[in-house]
């Protein structure tokens, strides 16, 4: 069960950082850098560990003032290849205001930049998992909000190195409770190693029934002793359901990535970031000219009162996509451009006392931080959006609209050391030979060849992969752009009401955006008149309906039953059937085999009405996935995003 999360602000009490929930102190008055590095570093041979590794992850019990974090990531400067990659993992329940950070880092000099580039990309107080990325990409951070005992069995990955630094035994016994020490062992690889600063014998006992091997050694300074050690056999081995596998990857490092929309060049900049070599084919002669060919799209998240997956999954993706926006955006480009984010917030206005129930619920449901969501009435409304709203509605302050095309030219050429664009090149058909993927065209030509395949053609990866039962469906959208009038020109927000609507640019504001199966290409001007008379009704007179005749464009998104994208491995669906034709006895997951999906072949496809939220979180998922990297997300967002569940659960209830 998760839990809402809330900044604390811990307090200096001669010279020691005292916890205000906890009967202990973050770090004494001592030189709190060398005693860091003793215990955590110095005692996990890092340094040295460091200097010959391709990646390396490190987790850490409590992330506390983060200190561990950036003495680890300056040595990973120091010490490690420069095409090297750590990951970087920290569970943390009370998470430190930023506010209070800010204060603690004045105390370490030598630390100000690296302080100031988390403090930069700090995570809101939202539960569960969040990444944040430095030194271009070389430096994945992981912050868990949350219990370690529930955070820990939901997560994956293979760490080199644990740091067990919560609070003293005595005064957090939960931190190092058998069940926690366990998932620190399911989550550490063979022979990795940990360090602690207590040796009580309830710690020792505790590790040594997980499987590791333990001794003391001279604590710091004044100290005493301190508990190092590595793992000797792995005491419990498995974490996902078997049908949700994502095997081991093999093979070498060339990536192919079928389409060249958002999901494909985000794939490919997660991959390039990891030293993949990726050729990426596109159909058209440009990139972006599908859904993600929009003038315009709204970033912002769908968040719901329950903070049910499909929220924790959009808060996630939102802050990620943020994150990349605010790395490679500039207000201006070298060129004299102006940006391509729009970084003005979205106002959701409440035009029906339903809305006003559901936004009542959102905001008392206690899960949401004010810097997220923040409830405004209808004169707030009128100040924030710079013409007059009769409604009141929720502020999305992070939110803003982004220009997609010039977003995914951005990312490309970011990516561009370690990628190959084949643009004109339609892939007809796929064939796994000789343990690679081959590519090939119309006539049967062979257009590239791979280790791996990632396919984010949207819903043409049904084509590509009949015998795979995808459930994904093309539906057609349609956005208008209404000239500007002399009042509208003030909208200084995005407006989200059912429809959306962007301040005007080039003396047109975009709204969007329709939503029907049909397959008709051009604009359907009946569409366009119902998305005014839509605006009219809750801004009336804002624009002069009669007079204006919207230009637009039609794309198609390729949509799920359950709104989430389809992102990883997928079986072969006669080989799925028959493997879990048993699973609706509901036995015990472990005694079900283990999935055995189409080799080294992911999807990131189906991103539905949301795709410029969440491409780039699925993009880096399939990246870590392949890379054995830390995933950024926990198993069960993981999970929900297979595609193969769809399947299951009509195998689940024998359908
Ligand atoms: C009208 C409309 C409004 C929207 N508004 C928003 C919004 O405000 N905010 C938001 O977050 N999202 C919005 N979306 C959704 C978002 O645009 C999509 O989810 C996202 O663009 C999907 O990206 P993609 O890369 O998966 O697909 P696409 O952009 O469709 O890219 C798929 C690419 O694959 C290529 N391809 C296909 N088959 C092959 C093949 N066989 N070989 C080679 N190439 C191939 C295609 O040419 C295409 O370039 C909107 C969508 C629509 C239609």
């Amino acid at each position: 069960m998760i839990e809402p999360i809330t900044y604390i602000r811990p307090q200096f009490d001669s010279g020691c950082l005292q916890s205000p929930l906890y009967a202990d102190h973050y770090f004494g008055a001592a030189d709190a850098l060398a005693e860091s590095r003793h215990h955590y570093l110095d005692a996990n041979r890092l340094p040295e560990r460091f200097t010959r590794c391709r990646q390396f992850a490190v987790a850490e019990l409590g992330f506390g003032t983060g200190l561990n974090f950036l003495l680890t990531w300056q040595a990973w400067r120091q010490h490690a290849p420069a095409t090297a990659h750590l990951d970087y993992l920290a569970v943390e329940k009370h998470p430190i205001a930023p506010e209070s950070l800010q204060q603690i880092f004045a105390l370490w000099p030598e630390l100000a930049a690296q302080g100031q580039a988390l403090l930069d990309l700090y995570p809101l107080a939202l539960p569960g998992c969040h990444r944040v990325r430095f030194d271009d990409g070389r430096v994945s951070l992981t912050l868990v909000w949350g219990d370690a005992a529930e955070q820990l069995a939901n997560l994956d990955g293979q760490m080199d190195a644990w740091y067990l630094d919560g609070f003293s035994p005595r005064s957090n016994p939960q931190m190092w409770s058998e069940t926690v020490v366990q998932q620190v062992a399911r989550l550490t690889c063979p022979g990795g190693t940990f360090s602690t600063f207590s040796v009580a014998g309830a710690v020792r006992r505790a590790v040594e029934k997980a499987g590791f091997s333990w001794q003391k050694q001279l604590g710091f300074g004044d100290k005493g002793q301190m508990l190092v050690g590595s793992l000797q056999q792995q005491a419990v081995t498995t974490g996902s359901a078997p049908w949700f596998n994502w095997p081991a990857t093999k093979g070498d490092r060339r990536v192919a990535v079928v389409g060249g929309g958002i999901a494909g060049i985000a794939t490919a900049y997660a991959l390039t970031a990891r030293q993949f070599e990726v050729t990426l084919l596109e159909q058209s002669t440009q990139l972006a000219t599908a859904a993600s060919g929009n003038p315009g799209g709204v970033i912002s998240p769908f968040l719901a009162a329950d903070h049910s997956l499909a929220s924790r999954f959009s808060a996630a993706a939102f802050a990620f996509a943020k994150d990349n926006i605010n790395l490679l955006h500039q207000t201006v480009d070298d060129d004299g451009r102006p940006g391509w984010f729009h970084p003005c917030g979205e106002l959701r206005l409440a035009v029906n006392d339903r809305d006003r129930r559901r936004q009542r619920r959102l905001v008392a449901s206690g899960w949401f931080p004010p810097e997220l969501i923040e409830a405004v009435d209808a004169e707030q409304a009128s100040k924030v959006a710079g013409i007059g709203i009769d409604h009141s509605g929720l502020f999305v302050a992070k939110a803003g609209w982004v220009e997609p095309v010039a977003w995914v030219q951005v990312l490309s050429a970011a990516a561009s050391d370690g990628l190959t664009q084949r643009l004109s090149s339609r892939v007809k058909s796929i064939e796994w030979s000789n343990s690679c993927w081959q590519l090939l065209v119309g006539d049967g030509d062979l257009l590239c060849e791979a280790d791996h395949l990632v396919l984010a053609n949207a819903s043409d990866a049904r084509r590509l992969l009949p015998g795979a039962d995808l459930s994904i469906r093309a539906m057609r959208g349609q956005i208008a752009q209404v000239p500007a009038t002399a009042q509208s020109r003030s909208l200084s927000t995005v407006l989200g009401f059912g429809q959306y609507l962007l301040p005007a640019q080039g003396g047109a504001h975009l709204m969007g955006a329709s939503y029907s199966d049909s397959d008709q290409q051009s604009l359907d001007a009946t569409q366009q008149g119902e998305m005014l008379t839509e605006v009219e009704a809750v801004l009336p007179g804002l624009f002069d309906a009669a007079q204006s005749r919207p230009a637009g464009r039609v794309a198609w998104r390729a949509t799920t039953l359950d709104r989430l994208p389809l992102v990883g491995p997928v079986s072969a669906a006669a080989a799925c059937r028959s493997r879990y034709s048993e699973l609706s006895l509901g036995r015990r997951p472990e005694t079900y085999p283990v999935a055995e999906p189409l080799p080294n072949l992911y999807l990131n496809i189906g991103h539905g009405s949301r795709g410029l939220v969440t491409a780039m979180l699925c993009g880096e998922i399939i990246a870590c996935g392949i890379a054995r990297q830390v995933p950024p997300v926990d198993r069960l967002l993981v999970d929900a995003l297979h595609p193969d569940r769809f399947l299951i659960r009509q195998l689940r209830r024998q359908l």
